[in-house]
């Protein structure tokens, strides 16, 4: 057996430096978090050399104290927790007390820095973990922090850095993430000397959304903003389905003002599209979750970027209510886009007041914490302490709950759902039915709006919500002569597998060796050219969602049946049916057909006038 040694501190160092320093984006993440976590209201980035030379943060945070200094850059030296009780309950970003400890292992970093109430600040250099000189300096009030040359002890990790650009971009994009997270905080983003990010920070979250996602898909957003029992607050910007984008790059969640990835939130965002977007297209979303510190376990992943709820469950209740409410409650309409013409700004989009504050305690964890407070401009109170009753301390080790499976939450979220109340039959503004156009399109005209409907598409969603409404369940029919189904392995076997659910739906299938199915009844109301496609629609759903949405067969055959069942473009039809088309959606009822399509586009008066240089 080999000696058992304990390795020397640096060597330990470097180790634990491994998990947290991965690459430049790691250490500026860290700096700002530290930044933010010291009250900064204004913090600078600057990288050069996709921040493989330097790093520098700069911000006006509460500074550390000249005795303070070079603890800072000890392993475990933190000034935001001292026990196990703050452990519970972290309220600020940073609390292990790793980060500098690790940077500065791994590089050069000059601090300098000065608390306000401090005459002179003071200046620190540290190498490979190693102090090389320390003096007083005169500098403003607040923090800078220059990390050089990462990595030039490390050569193993050194080998695994990609070009500067792809560096310089996972920087850029941890920056974004913070400035999102903290509105509040303005934030300054500068590669290679050009400025490339700015966020005003004015606490409004929209504001910030702007600064980093752009003005285009800002416009695209609807705000979300709902509570929770009390005991959660969502808040945030989702895209509206027609801007859903091709992958989930666009998605950003946030928890209690971190960056996260979180399946049950994402998994929450996209299910609240279900029927409303198209497949394979993701909602882009910006979507703070405030809960209560002791709710939320942050102590589960080296960066902290993977968090841990008690309730998850309640999480993909609140974050599904609230999206699905905002997604209800959005009247707006994709307009015509004419070239030379800019989208008007919609107004409709409220601006979100969501200064997120620091949340910092020392005290051991009352029984009732207040929820992160994604609203208030000021600081939470700290609250009352609480005795420490050692025999009775609140553990770590109390029974994991396990995470119930995604499909168990949707099933849960589901039956939690109220069933939605149908909308107050309201006086509608004068309207005219103007016309039809390429036989597809009904033209109506209110107030100084056109509206052009799309009338398959309009129809198709009156149908697919009847039927849904209804809880529609078809009549099986048999068939005289069965149709033999021959599909990819997998897909037949998927069918096979839900024989009994797709039963309910009307159809009776049975083996036919070799991997083809045969039908022998179907749905009374399917039209029996169609019996293929919707099997096949079908298999690929339940291939595609797994077991996770019970529903999404159901869903598929709706959809076929709906859009089976509505007027075509192409045909003509009696102005009465077109007015009953344009009626629904003029009550807005009707606003995207299952498959995420917009189902009516306006122009209005303005652009027409901007387009024809009257104004
Ligand atoms: P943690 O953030 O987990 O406490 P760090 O190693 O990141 O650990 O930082 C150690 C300590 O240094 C912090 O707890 C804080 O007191 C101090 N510190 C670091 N950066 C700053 C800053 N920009 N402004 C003020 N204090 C800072
Ligand atoms: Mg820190």
């Amino acid at each position: 057996m080999p000696q058992i040694l304990q390795l020397e501190a640096h060597i330990a160092d470097l180790i634990a430096a491994g998990e947290v320093v991965e690459r430049p984006a790691s250490v500026v993440k860290e700096l700002v978090e530290n930044a933010i976590d010291a009250g900064a209201t204004k913090v600078t980035v600057e990288i050069q050399n996709g921040g493989m030379s330097l790093i520098r943060v700069t911000d006006d945070g509460c500074g550390i104290a000249a005795e303070d200094a070079e603890t800072a850059f000890l392993r475990h030296a933190t000034s935001k927790i001292k026990n196990q009780y703050d452990l519970e309950a972290i309220g600020t970003l940073g609390f292990r007390g790793e980060a500098l400890a690790a940077i500065a292992a791994v590089a050069r970093v000059e601090l300098l820095t000065r608390p306000p109430e401090a005459a002179l600040g003071t200046s620190l250099s540290v190498t490979g973990g190693v102090v090389q000189g320390r003096e007083e300096a005169g500098c403003p009030a607040g923090t800078t922090m220059v990390v050089r040359d990462l990595f030039f002890n490390t050569p193993a990790r050194l080998k695994f850095m990609k070009k500067d650009a792809a560096e310089g971009a996972s920087v850029f994009a941890a920056v974004q993430r913070l400035a999102l997270s903290h509105p509040e905080v303005g934030i300054t983003f500068l590669r290679d000397g050009k400025r490339e990010m700015q966020t005003p920070g004015s606490g409004i979250l929209r504001d910030a959304v702007y600064s980093v996602l752009g003005r285009d898909l800002a416009l695209g957003l609807i705000e979300v903003d709902a509570e929770f029992d009390g005991d959660m607050h969502v808040s945030g910007f989702v895209s509206v389905p027609t801007c859903c984008r091709g992958t989930r790059g666009y998605q950003h969640f946030f928890v209690n003002g971190r960056y996260v990835k979180n399946p049950t939130m994402t998994a929450a965002v996209e299910e609240a599209y279900s029927n409303q977007k198209m497949v394979g297209k993701f909602p882009a979303c910006v979507i703070h979750l405030g809960v209560r510190p002791n709710s939320v376990d942050v102590n589960v992943h080296p960066a902290k970027t993977e968090v841990k709820f008690g309730a998850d469950r309640d999480v993909f209740r609140a974050v599904y209510g609230a999206v699905k409410q905002a997604l209800e409650g959005d009247n707006t309409r994709p307009t015509v886009v004419l070239t030379d013409v800019k989208p008007p700004v919609q107004d409709s989009v409220t601006p979100n007041q969501m200064p997120v504050s620091i949340y910092r305690r020392t005290e051991p964890v009352p029984q009732e914490l207040p929820l992160y407070d994604v609203t208030a401009r000021t600081e939470v109170p700290a609250p009352p302490p609480v005795p420490v009753r050692h025999e009775a301390a609140p553990t770590h080790v109390e029974e994991e709950k396990p995470v119930p499976p995604q499909e168990e939450i949707r099933e849960t979220a589901r039956q939690a759902e109220s069933p939605p109340t149908p909308p107050e039959p309201e006086e509608l503004p004068p309207w005219r039915l103007v016309g039809e156009v390429l036989h597809t399109y009904i033209i109506v005209e209110q107030g100084e709006t056109i509206l052009l409907i799309d009338k398959h598409a309009a129809h198709e969603r009156m149908h697919f919500d009847r039927m849904q409404a209804q809880d529609y369940t078809p009549m099986m029919q048999g068939l005289l002569s069965p149709i033999v189904l021959t599909l990819p392995a997998e897909a037949g076997a998927a069918l096979l597998q839900n024989g009994a659910l797709l039963e309910r739906f009307g159809f009776e299938l049975e083996e036919f060796g070799g991997g083809s199915v045969l039908v022998r009844g179907a749905p009374a109301d399917l039209d029996l050219a169609d019996v293929e496609d919707t099997l096949a629609g079908i298999a690929a759903a339940i291939l595609e969602t797994g077991t996770a949405r019970p529903d999404a067969p159901r869903d598929v055959l709706l959809h076929t049946m709906a859009c089976k069942a509505a007027i075509k473009a192409g045909q003509k039809n009696a102005p009465e049916e077109l007015r009953r088309v344009a009626e629904a959606v003029l009550s807005g009822r009707v606003r995207y057909c299952p498959h995420g399509r917009p189902v009516a586009i306006a122009l209005t008066k303005g652009q027409l006038e901007r387009q024809f240089k009257r104004t």
